[in-house]
């Protein structure tokens, strides 16, 4: 098949170098570059767990778990730093629950054993906390290239600098693409289309029939060091969910060759097309530290920088994955889009070309398609 990927994030490169390894001929366009700061996927880490509140959400992240170890085997080297997760507060009886009811390793923790597992981290008798071994931080930039690097070396063509323009899916022939490529029009026409625009994604799905509410943010989040007696590549990652389970909450994982990240999943402000503006705002800053500082009372964390980027919510805070015609759809990675970047490869691959999705996931992903929004 000719594949075209808009979009060369977490969600398009994968589905691209997937579809390369499988023969396709495939170009993917992307208007920013791979790893570009303006968009959702850039940046040293993220956090990786099986822990969520669904047991659905629990078995992607199992078969994602398995594909992870593949692309590690493709890529020569880990991706991954398993130090484990802490996760604290809201719905951490659903975690807990649905991590027993999929077999998966956990453990619910008590403050003695939250302190053999993170001395520094203050405990909450308020608030219930699962460790999940089998989690830690992905070396997110390192992995995004390497998925680069697997699809340019089985001869995918990606085209950065590509802005695209229109994706016509009822022109004669296939589904024409057209884009500016470093200010020039150019045009292909393809047999199947992977739309993957990350916040952009809505600007396409209207005019596939495929009208989806999605609200693209920017996030903040903050590297700080210090604490030099305190091992942080070996300290878990962290979700502190607010009691109402409403946000990730307080976030945080260690970040080799710098120290920790954190964040707070507040949006920064709603994300808008034109505005390049990723200046890290002071008072956010502020505010993470002192929450780390709170939570970490020992730690005297000293910043190293911030970063803004993006993310998409969709309505449910699911992943919007789906075929219209000719065009695959790949869009609301509602902030929690990373840690599945393998199985984003292999499910948007198996969309494109009609291969089956394995038994054991296949109606977990059939509930991602767009059919949960018509009956609304
Ligand atoms: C602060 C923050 C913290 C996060 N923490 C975590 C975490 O701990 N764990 C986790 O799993 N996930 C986390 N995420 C989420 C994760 O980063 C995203 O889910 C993921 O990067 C989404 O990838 P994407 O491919 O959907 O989007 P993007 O990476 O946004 O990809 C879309 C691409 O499309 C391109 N594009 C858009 N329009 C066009 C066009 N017209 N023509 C050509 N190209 C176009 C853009 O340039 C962009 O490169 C976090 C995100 C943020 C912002």
């Amino acid at each position: 098949m000719r594949v075209i990927v808009v979009g060369a994030g977490v969600m398009g490169l994968s589905a691209a170098a997937e579809l390369s390894a499988r023969g396709h001929y495939v170009v993917a366009l992307d208007r920013f570059g791979v790893g570009n700061r303006i968009a959702s996927s850039s940046g040293a880490t993220r956090i990786f767990r099986l822990a969520h509140p669904s047991r659905d959400h629990v078995r992607l992240a199992k078969w994602n778990h398995v594909l992870w170890d593949r692309l590690e085997q493709r890529a020569g080297r880990s991706l991954r730093l398993k130090t484990g997760l802490i996760w604290r507060g809201g719905l951490a009886d659903d975690v807990q629950r649905a991590l027993a009811d999929e077999g998966v390793d956990h453990e619910r923790i008590d403050r003695r054993r939250q302190a053999t597992l993170f001395p520094e981290l203050r405990w909450d008798d308020a608030r219930g906390a699962v460790w999940q071994p089998e989690a830690g931080a992905v070396l997110a930039d390192l992995a995004l290239h390497a998925v680069e690097s697997t699809f340019t070396t089985s001869g995918g063509h990606l085209v950065p600098d590509a802005r695209v323009l229109e994706v016509d899916s009822h022109a004669p022939g296939g589904v024409r693409v057209v884009a500016e490529v470093a200010g020039a029009r150019q045009e292909w026409t393809a047999d199947r289309v992977v739309i993957a625009a990350g916040p952009w994604a809505g600007q396409f799905l209207g005019a596939l029939g495929a009208g989806v509410q999605l609200t693209p943010v920017l996030e903040q989040v903050t590297y700080v060091r210090g604490g030099a007696d305190i091992p942080w590549q070996n300290r878990p990652a962290i979700v502190d969910a607010p009691l109402d389970g409403s946000s990730f909450g307080f976030y945080a994982m260690p970040t080799p060759g710098v120290g920790f990240k954190v964040g707070i999943d507040t949006p920064l402000r709603p994300f808008v097309d034109g505005d390049l503006d990723r200046e890290p705002d002071i008072g956010r800053e502020r505010e993470s530290v002192e929450r780390l500082r709170y939570e970490l009372p020992t730690f005297d964390a000293e910043v190293v920088r911030s970063e803004i980027c993006s993310w998409t919510d969709s309505p449910d805070d699911r992943f919007v994955l789906d075929r219209v015609g000719d065009v695959v759809v790949a869009c609301g990675d509602s902030g929690q889009g990373f840690k599945f970047l393998p199985m984003f490869g292999e499910v948007l691959a198996n969309l494109v070309d009609e291969s089956p999705m394995p038994d054991s996931v296949a109606a977990d992903v059939a509930s991602l398609g767009l059919e949960r929004f018509t009956d609304r």
